[in-house]
């Protein structure tokens, strides 16, 4: 089921922080594949459950160019001194891009949708991809980085409207 996509800085729901996944549950299975399907219509490469208006742990992120990686109370648990900067954009905040700083690699603890628990690095966009996501769940926007002159409308970036988080 394709499901609405929340948008706006102020957006309540998309300005708290989420709780986390105590059970798994046949909802949970469910909310993962709606949340699937929704960022692929919308072209999105990452989306974060408060981003369709649930306000839960559970983020998606594309890694290896395709493959959609599904995960439960993810959990940033370690990051390199190494930092990079990048533009981003998201689909909550449509027509926005900024450029960030971030940590160029990540280790995030993790549950599977089947329940395993999960350790895994991540570098580069795919590191960039899960921050941004995890920010979703603790509230935070993109744009809360930037300096207001940073942050472009930008109809040019046509490129770029794939690499919405
Ligand atoms: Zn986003």
């Amino acid at each position: 089921m394709i499901l609405e996509i929340e948008t706006g800085r102020e957006n309540p729901v998309l300005r708290k922080k989420s709780e986390p996944v105590r059970e798994i549950t046949k909802k949970t299975a469910k909310l993962i594949r709606d949340m699937e399907e929704t960022m692929i219509l919308f072209k999105g490469v990452g989306l974060a459950a408060p981003q369709i208006g649930v306000n839960e742990r559970i983020i998606l992120i594309t890694i290896d160019g395709k493959k959609i990686l599904a995960m439960i109370n993810p959990d940033i648990t370690d990051v390199s001194e190494d930092t990079a900067v990048a533009e981003e954009g998201c689909l909550s905040l449509p027509g926005e891009w900024g450029k960030i700083r971030r940590p160029k690699e990540v280790t995030v603890e993790f549950m599977t949708p089947k329940g395993n628990k999960t350790v895994m690095k991540f570098k580069d966009f795919e590191a960039r991809e899960i921050q941004h996501e995890v920010d979703h769940l603790d509230g935070i926007l993109f744009t809360d980085y930037v300096q207001e002159n940073d942050v472009t409308l930008d109809d040019i970036s046509g490129q770029l409207e794939a690499e919405r988080i």
